[in-house]
């Protein structure tokens, strides 16, 4: 085995990547599965780790040889003074012999290392640096005239056995071809040398059994030597398993199972360096936010399998299109992606984030069934960048994106808006807003007005509308088209929301002020998980019925009718609470909410009664209200300001009118009032 079986081995070594055993790939050890040590005992065949233990030991011995050999010449030539005590008539030759030998042994070594000669040729060397100094030495000394000197100086030979035995880490073979050489020679010596029988006899002996004795000694030491590279090779392999496994969960847990892509907690990481980078070396970089639209929708039409398929299909074409300007990419949340991109000029920004919006569109997946007349997957695009005012925190440049993303979807999806700090949805007033909602129930910031709604037949107040209203801390109003959809982008709305029932229900209906209070409910609060609940809760809470009360959903932003939505409502309508359709004709689900919802109440958006002035307008209104009425539903016609719109609503048979010519929004003071007044429900004529 030389150099070849060296290489041949090379190529199988276990802590090498490709490594076979038994036509497993060693790639299992970077699974992330559990797996069981590896045994190189029980992997590798006994041939395969012979070779490797000769290759590792060949590297030993390459190194032991010129440190081993430059000893043994120094003390074979040391030995030159008990020469000069014990032979001094040939002193001088076998010195001479002494010098020869050495040097050459150790200019011929020195030569091979030099020219990167193999293994075994250095250990021939060293072995016929052994028999020759032996040799070299025993000719002249022989000649000796004191012969009893000679007789026992010769046993000196058996030093030389022993270097080729255990001074030397050759391989088992050569060590025992070496001494087995020695006793040979001295066994000749001894044959020869003019001593008694009992003399040849006793060093005789003495030469096998040392020759014994030595050889085994070497053979224990090789098993030795070879049982501790099985234990270290052992010890190496679980310690690369260990590292690689290490890596295995590192990876995976910075990995998103499903599309393969970084995952929030990597790209947060990633995020923060990119952070790190502009704040200490002003490299500006861009976030961008991706949506994919009415994905919900996409999931119950085709199922969580194509769902799936989906994600994977957006996720590869965005992460194609990033590769082209060396950016990353993360999946931030169910079907939400984030980039992030090493730019900060404007154009740069928009025109990646529209490259993005283009790319899903491009896929031309199938999406038939969303409702505003695209029907393949498209993608909302929200983007921010780093600009000096973008101050000191992290969060706030996925903040602004956030925001231009919500302005993306409320711009009708399929588009890409960059973060505009001029805008005022953008701007840190609702940053502001923001703050102020969080804390505008426990400061008494938030109140409720309310606005009746008269039924135009019998000219009776039917019920009143809850309006809410919020003042800053300086008492400046703000109005709801301002903080509503803030109150909804952050969530604030979930509490508002309940405080607005739990309010109406204490105001109003408890004392019997009036008989019904419509209160307007945001999808977003119907989406939330345990909604229904809580409003039994404040029902239950308050002595409240349900049919006291009635819900106005807007078809708003939120328009993706969700599952879950379905479910509220009915669990809504369980409780008796009437559920009314708000805005009707502003938006693009109206139709599909009525085809999906069995609305008490649709209330016809303002903009109608106030587009009838044309005929064209009136013939708008004339057709909506002959469409909710063939539905069946009762209607209400909102922003009546006028005695002419209240004969019109008359002469088209509408149910109920409501607006500010029939009575503007007014605090709960004035039904309480009025009550107290009157003593009497809340059911009273007008003009
Ligand atoms: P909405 O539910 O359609 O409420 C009617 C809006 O029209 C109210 O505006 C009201 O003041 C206004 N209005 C009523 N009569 C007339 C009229 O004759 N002419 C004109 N020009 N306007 C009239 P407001 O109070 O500013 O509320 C705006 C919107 O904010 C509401 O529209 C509703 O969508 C939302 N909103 C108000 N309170 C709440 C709430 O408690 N929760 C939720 N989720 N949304 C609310
Ligand atoms: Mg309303
Ligand atoms: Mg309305």
């Amino acid at each position: 085995m030389g150099a070849e079986s060296g290489k041949e081995f090379e190529a199988q070594n276990p802590l090498q990547p490709g490594f076979i055993v038994n036509g497993r790939a060693s790639s299992r050890l970077a699974d992330t599965a559990p797996v069981e040590s590896f045994d190189p005992r029980q992997e590798l065949g006994a041939d395969e780790l012979r070779i490797l233990y000769h290759t590792e030991a060949q590297a030993k011995r390459r190194k032991d040889a010129r440190p081993g050999l430059w000893i043994a010449v120094a003390i074979y030539v040391l030995f030159s003074v008990s020469d000069l005590m014990l032979i001094p008539d040939v002193a001088a030759y076998t010195i001479t012999a002494r010098f020869a030998v050495g040097l050459t042994a150790l200019l011929v070594l020195e030569a091979q290392l030099r020219r990167g000669a193999a293994t075994k040729w250095l250990d021939l060397t060293c072995a016929a640096a052994i028999i020759f100094g032996y040799i070299g030495w025993l000719y002249p000394a022989s000649m000796g005239a004191d012969r009893e000197s000679v007789a026992y100086y010769m046993v000196f030979g058996t030093i030389f056995m022993m270097s080729a035995n255990l001074f030397f880490t050759f391989s088992f073979k050569v060590s025992i071809i070496t001494s087995t050489i020695i006793l040979c020679i001295l066994y000749v010596v001894n044959y020869f040398v003019p001593a008694s029988m009992t003399y040849k006899m006793v060093f005789g002996t003495f030469y096998v059994s040392c020759f014994t004795f030595t050889s085994y000694v070497n053979w224990k030491l090789n098993e030795e030597r070879y049982n501790v590279f099985l234990n270290a090779l052992e010890a190496k392999i679980q310690h690369k398993e260990a590292t690689e496994r290490g890596k295995a969960l590192l990876r995976l847990s910075r990995t998103d199972p499903l599309t393969g892509l970084e995952n929030r907690r990597a790209i947060d990481e990633k995020l923060r360096d990119y952070w790190s980078d502009w704040q200490k070396l002003g490299n500006g970089f861009a976030a961008i936010l991706i949506d994919v639209d009415f994905f919900k929708k996409f999931n119950d039409c085709y199922g969580h399998q194509e769902g799936d398929r989906c994600l994977i299909h957006v996720a590869n074409a965005l992460s194609d299109l990033i590769k082209n300007y060396n950016g990353s990419i993360g999946r931030y949340g169910g079907e939400e992606f984030i980039v992030l991109a090493r730019m900060d000029k404007k154009d740069q920004v928009a025109e990646l984030a529209e490259a993005i919006c283009r790319t899903v569109e491009n896929l031309a997946l199938t999406h038939e069934l969303r409702r505003d007349g695209i029907s393949i997957v498209t993608a909302s695009v929200g983007a921010a960048f780093t600009r000096k005012q973008t101050g000191a925190k992290l969060e706030k440049i996925i903040h602004e994106a956030d925001r231009a993303l919500y302005l993306a979807k409320a711009s009708g999806r399929n588009c890409a808006r960059l973060f505009d700090p001029t805008d005022p949805q953008s701007s840190d007033e609702s940053e502001n807003l923001a703050a102020l909602l969080k804390i505008a129930i426990a400061q008494d910031l938030v109140s409720l007005v309310y606005q009746p709604i008269q039924d135009v037949a019998s000219g009776r107040f039917e019920a009143v509308e809850a309006l809410m209203r919020l003042k800053m801390l300086d008492g400046t109003l703000v109005p709801p088209s301002l903080f509503i959809p803030v109150a909804e982008r952050t969530g604030a709305i979930l509490e508002l929301g309940r405080w607005a029932i739990r309010t109406v229900c204490a105001e109003l209906l408890v004392d019997d002020h009036v008989r019904t209070v419509s209160v307007n409910v945001s999808p977003i609060q119907l989406k939330t998980p345990g909604f229904a609940a809580s409003v039994a809760t404040i029902l239950g809470e308050t002595g409240v019925t349900g049919n006291r009360l009635a819900f106005e959903i807007t078809e708003g932003l939120e328009m993706e009718m969700h599952s879950d939505i379905l479910r509220c409502i009915s669990d809504l309508k369980l409780l008796g609470i009437r559920i009314w359709l708000d805005d009707f004709g502003t938006g693009f689900a109206g139709l599909s909410w009525l085809r999906l919802i069995d609305f008490d109440t649709v209330k016809i958006d303002r903009s109608f009664l106030h587009d009838c002035g044309t005929p064209k307008g009136m013939a708008m209104l004339q057709d909506i209200i002959a469409l909710v009425r063939n539905r069946g539903h009762k209607i209400l016609v909102e922003g009546v300001e006028t005695d002419e719109q209240i004969a019109l609503m008359r002469t088209f048979g509408i149910d109920k009118i409501q607006g500010f010519r029939v009575g503007r929004p007014v605090p709960a003071a004035n039904y309480q009032a009025k009550r107290g007044v009157q003593k009497r429900p809340f059911l009273r004529s007008v003009g």
